[in-house]
This record gives structure tokens, sequence and C-alpha cells, in this order.
């Protein structure tokens, strides 16, 4: 891992949140029914996304261009086994 990179890489994504490319459209799948999912990244890289046939919900969250951290809440009434 090369951290002392690490300044450059703030900067290339500080320069792409300028370039106002980060409202982009996302879709997956739903982890829980296979439903496609579509949504929208907000400016500051996080997408909430609920499932219209089950009820989950996903929150997306763009660490890096490489990284995405993703948490799926269940259904209400449901549990995570
Ligand atoms: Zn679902």
């Amino acid at each position: 891992m090369r951290i002392e990179n690490r300044e450059d890489f703030a900067d290339e994504v500080a320069e792409e949140r300028m370039q106002g490319n980060w409202d982009k459209p996302i879709k997956c799948y739903c982890k829980n029914c296979t439903h496609l999912m579509i949504g929208y990244r907000a400016a500051n890289g996080l997408a909430k996304l609920k499932c219209p046939r089950c009820g989950l919900v996903l929150v997306s969250k763009l660490k890096s261009r490489r990284c995405e951290q993703v948490e799926y809440y269940a259904p209400p009434g449901e549990i995570i086994e």
C-alpha cells in the first residue's frame, strides 16, 4: 500500500467532485429478492435505495473510485441470518 500517494488521491477525488459528475444513476439487484433497484447517487457520494418489492433498504457510500461501502437494512419484521 502506497501511503505517500494519499494526497494525490485526495486531489483526484476533489477534482472529480468539482466536475460535478457524481449525480449518477445507479442500479443494483436486491440482495433479498433480486428485484432490480434504481436510484441516484447524491453529490456527497451517498445513495439510498429501497426495494419496492420487499422493503429492503440499501445505503451505498462511495469511498473512492474503486471502493464502495454498502449497508443493507432488512425489511421490517425480518432479521438477517
Ligand atoms: Zn427486494
